[in-house]
């Protein structure tokens, strides 16, 4: 027969009041402080001892998937106790935790319930023991126990109590280990997913490039051979398959930024050249809806030092998207003009505008104004970061302003050189 469970009356002695204060101040300073289970266990247990006078104390935590409880931390330190499995079903602690009570035990000798193992390992002799559960919101985490109160005195209601609070500081250290433990491992979970998704968008790109310039090619040269009558199919071929490659270049382009692999090849560029390109290049597309694409662009070169793809890409990806986002007969105009330190490139267009609330997150990846799955539009959300990133890459800016139904004007500064761009970093700071 075990001993009945004894749940004692709640008191404090007076005397001890600031012994225990000092206890619990020191407990909860290492709480609050980033203080390991470890340190905190062992202050936990050193109060335990010192306020229930016992020659030692422990602390017992469920065992993962197991019917048996294990030592965490014990007070004077025993590591052998590690070793030893607790079963639940067969000793006072496992009481203490299925009952969700404190236990008190005059003698474990007169305890069919005591786990006789721990004291054989061990070789210490348990005499009376206090076994309290350590609970959480309801929940048993494991038990902190109380051994041999010194003088062969019992256990009384003041111990109880005692250990009771002390099992509430153990709860919150353990609590907050098994936290620091699940933030650490969806923190690597994600570092991992997010290492595959950059390799597969990394492997996927590289493999999709060469076929996709095979049937570019192919096509291309194809529409010089074949009779005239065959251009719609073949334009079609080429205006989808060049669609492919903007997707495959704007996800690789944001891959490589975001995993540090993208390389800004500074040489002399000429932005004026550039805009002109890319002006005619989508000067079909305008034609298509009836803009105007208009500009008005200093005679002079425009050079700044950097990568003329990146800036390119940039220019292209707004420039295509005031296209896009303005109606019939609208209008659309790009400007670029030498200023103080920067070549400065402005598109404006009337089209239908980007509400106030969106504008916020417009340079978001994947970010869509209309709903991808209702909106008339193809496009991923990548034009605007891309090209965000892109300006950035050069030490440049970029922003936006729009009005819903009137217009958005996207204004970019490319920096003269590299050296310029750590000073505009201090002119955009200010
Ligand atoms: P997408 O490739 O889907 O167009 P972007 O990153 O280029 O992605 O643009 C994000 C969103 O910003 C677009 O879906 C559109 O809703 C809005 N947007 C971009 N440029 C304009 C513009 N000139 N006028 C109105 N809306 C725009």
């Amino acid at each position: 027969m075990h001993s009945a469970i004894q749940i004692y009356p709640t008191f404090i002695d007076m005397d001890n009041q600031s012994l225990h204060l000092e206890h619990l101040t020191q407990i909860s300073r290492e709480l609050s402080s980033a203080a390991d289970l470890y340190s905190v266990s062992q202050s936990i247990l050193k109060a335990v001892t010192d306020l229930t006078d016992s020659e030692t104390a422990s602390i017992l935590e469920l065992e993962n998937g197991s019917q048996n409880l294990r030592f965490l931390a014990s007070h004077p330190e025993r590591k052998i106790l590690i070793t030893i499995p607790v079963p639940i079903d067969a000793s006072i602690a496992g009481l203490a935790f299925r009952q969700k009570q404190t236990v008190s035990i005059r003698d474990v000798a007169e305890s069919d319930q005591h786990f006789k193992n721990t004291d054989q390992v061990t070789g210490y002799k348990t005499r009376s023991l206090l076994a309290c559960p350590i609970l959480f919101r309801g929940e048993a985490l494991g038990v902190i126990e109380a051994v041999n109160k010194k003088g062969m005195l019992d256990y009384n209601g003041d111990d109880a109590t005692i250990l009771e609070i002390l099992a509430g500081q153990a709860a919150l250290a353990i609590q907050n280990a098994r936290l620091q433990t699940m933030i650490e491992k969806t923190q690597n979970e994600a570092i991992r997913l997010d290492k595959m998704k950059n390799d597969f968008i990394a492997i996927t790109s590289h493999e999709l490039r060469t076929p996709l310039g095979l049937i570019l090619g192919h096509s291309f040269f194809l529409r010089e051979m074949v009779d005239k009558k065959y251009y719609v199919q073949l334009d079609i071929i080429i205006k989808n398959a060049m669609r492919l490659k903007e997707i495959i270049e704007n996800t690789s382009s944001v891959n490589n930024a975001q995993t540090g692999t993208a390389v800004v090849r500074r040489k002399t560029v000429s932005v004026r050249r550039l805009v002109l390109e890319i002006v005619e290049t989508l000067r079909v597309e305008a034609k298509k809806k009836n803009i105007s694409l208009d500009f008005d662009i200093d005679e002079s070169d425009l050079i700044v030092d950097g990568d003329a793809e990146k800036i390119g890409i940039s220019i292209f990806n707004i420039i295509k998207n005031a296209i896009t986002f303005t109606n019939q007969d609208g209008h659309v105009v790009v400007v670029a003009e030498q200023v103080p330190g920067y070549v400065k490139v402005v598109v404006i267009d009337d089209g239908i505008g980007i509400p106030t609330k969106d504008i916020p997150h417009i340079f978001e990846r994947f970010y869509q104004v209309e709903s991808h799955l209702t909106r008339k539009h193809g496009g991923m959300g990548l034009g605007l970061s891309v090209a965000k990133m892109m300006v950035e890459m050069h030490g440049g800016r970029i922003w936006l302003e729009s009005a819903e139904g009137k217009g958005s004007i996207f204004t970019t500064f490319f920096p003269l050189d590299s050296m310029q761009a750590t000073a505009a970093e201090k002119i955009f700071a200010e």
